[in-house]
């Protein structure tokens, strides 16, 4: 399942990513490897091959750089879930894209 949003500020980064980071895309390891920056275009992302990023949801812009990603597999189930979030330099807003994997319910024998 996809979810999308838009918004005018970012709500996977810091309010302050523009500042707080100096490099395009740096990986930060947690509980979540986030990977974050002032933002990368998608096809030099390092996770371009495995989340499905698209443009802009409100202008469906090509001209966009993605400032937050993470993908992550569940320990237990095998599901991936991953988020992204990405800045239109056309109509300066946010795009949230995220996918949860949920598994046809598996019968226990
Ligand atoms: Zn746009």
């Amino acid at each position: 399942m996809i979810y999308e949003s838009t918004s005018d500020k970012p709500k996977m980064t810091e309010q302050d990513y523009i500042d707080k980071y100096t490099k395009q895309c740096v990986l930060i390891r947690g509980s979540q490897n986030w990977h974050k920056g002032t933002g990368i275009k998608i096809e030099s992302h390092q996770l371009k091959e495995k989340i499905s990023m698209n443009g802009c949801k409100s202008c469906s812009s090509k001209n966009v750089l993605v400032t937050a990603a993470q993908r992550r597999v569940h320990m237990f189930s095998g599901d991936i879930y991953w988020d992204f979030e990405l800045f239109c330099k056309d109509c300066s807003r946010y795009a949230q894209r995220s996918y949860s994997e949920n598994k046809c319910i598996r019968k226990i024998t």
